[in-house]
């Protein structure tokens, strides 16, 4: 079959690799049908050594279950499902306490790398019982761009406003304008935040930021950028502010934007392991950290209600779709900011 391998920095190549099979018993291989290119793909593209790969690529697919292992009982071959970033067996301590990224069980972690990714045409799926969830939706719906974003950024996006603990008492800030930042906006709108200052500079993703709910946008950085959120919020900043990006610089300004007593929430991949948390950043004024990568398992099927009844279209966010032959330009795409995301119908 073939799939997507990242061999170092912008070096992008979709190769033939032995077809998957089942290796365990609760396994399943699935034929992806739809996946897609992630922002967070483009931080490897734009760093990765030559020693570290050739890597597989992609964590976010929609596809059909092809054939499962003889301990999987929750699927059957022809299922539509989808899967979310993280594999896991939806049972142990931290799974049950909806923290699937965190999952205690040794075949639990991410897509990619040594394991199969989704930017590819089939995926051997481990913890299949635990980490996919069937779609009651034919193959070629019209809903299955929004249904992909079950994978990750509508997750993730809704991650980010409930461990900021966005309700309709606070005001938002969200850093970033690419898929995860205007999902965090749309998930914040769902919460019932009073204010949504979307901080990007990208004018269509912007007026995608407006449609789903930010009242106000600031497209300028830094302590500029912060001081126009605190002009917008009567000199205090916001209750919550949504880091969709990673840089230092991004924390820096949810440091200059975060009201007293509020909450920084984190869920670009933070690209530093070093960062102001001392008495002139967080500890003054009790600003509180939280976030970290979103157990996208744990909202599917809550966020999935949405989608099916029409309340929310999160895959607005897909500006372009492409074969696997595209894969490599898409990444070039998504990296020169041309497209915000790239769906890939393998
Ligand atoms: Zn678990």
């Amino acid at each position: 079959m073939r799939a997507t391998l990242m061999y170092g920095t912008g070096d992008v190549r979709v190769e033939d690799v032995p077809d998957p099979v089942i290796r365990q018993p609760t396994d399943a291989l699935v034929r992806v049908t739809a996946s897609c290119v992630c922002g967070s793909d483009l931080w490897p593209y734009g760093s990765m050594r030559p020693e570290d790969g050739p890597a597989r690529m992609g964590h976010e697919f929609v596809g059909i279950v092809e054939d499962v292992g003889s301990e999987v009982t929750t699927l059957a071959k022809g299922d539509l499902v989808v899967a979310p970033f993280a594999t896991s067996d939806n049972t142990c301590e931290f799974c049950r306490a909806g923290l699937h990224t965190s999952c205690g069980h040794a075949q639990a972690g991410f897509w990619g790398g040594l394991r199969d990714g989704g930017q590819a045409e089939a995926v051997r799926v481990p913890l299949a019982d635990g980490t996919l969830v069937k779609l009651p939706v034919p193959p070629d719906s019209a809903l299955m761009p929004s249904l992909l974003t079950l994978s990750d950024v509508f997750g993730t996006g809704h991650h980010a406003a409930v461990a900021g603990g966005v309700d309709e008492r606070t005001r938002v800030t969200v850093i970033g304008d690419g898929a995860v930042g205007l999902l965090a906006v749309l998930s914040a709108r769902r919460l019932g935040a009073e204010q949504i200052v979307l901080m990007g500079r990208h004018r269509a993703r912007t007026d995608l930021g407006r449609e789903f709910g930010a009242t106000d946008v600031v497209s300028a950085r830094g302590e500029e950028g912060a001081a126009q959120v605190r002009d917008l919020t009567g000199g205090r900043g916001t209750h919550v502010v949504i880091d969709a990006v990673g840089t230092l610089a991004a924390y820096e300004q949810a440091v200059g934007a975060v009201r007293p007593g509020g909450v920084i929430s984190r869920v670009g991949i933070p690209q530093y392991e070093e960062a102001p948390i001392g008495f002139g950043s967080l500890f003054r004024d009790n600003i509180r950290l939280t976030g970290g990568p979103a157990p996208a398992r744990a909202y599917i099927e809550k966020l999935m209600s949405g989608i099916l009844d029409g309340a929310v279209e999160p895959g607005k966010v897909f500006d372009a779709t492409t074969d696997l032959d595209g894969v490599p330009a898409g990444y070039r795409d998504m990296a020169d900011r041309k497209s915000l995301k790239v769906l890939i119908k393998p």
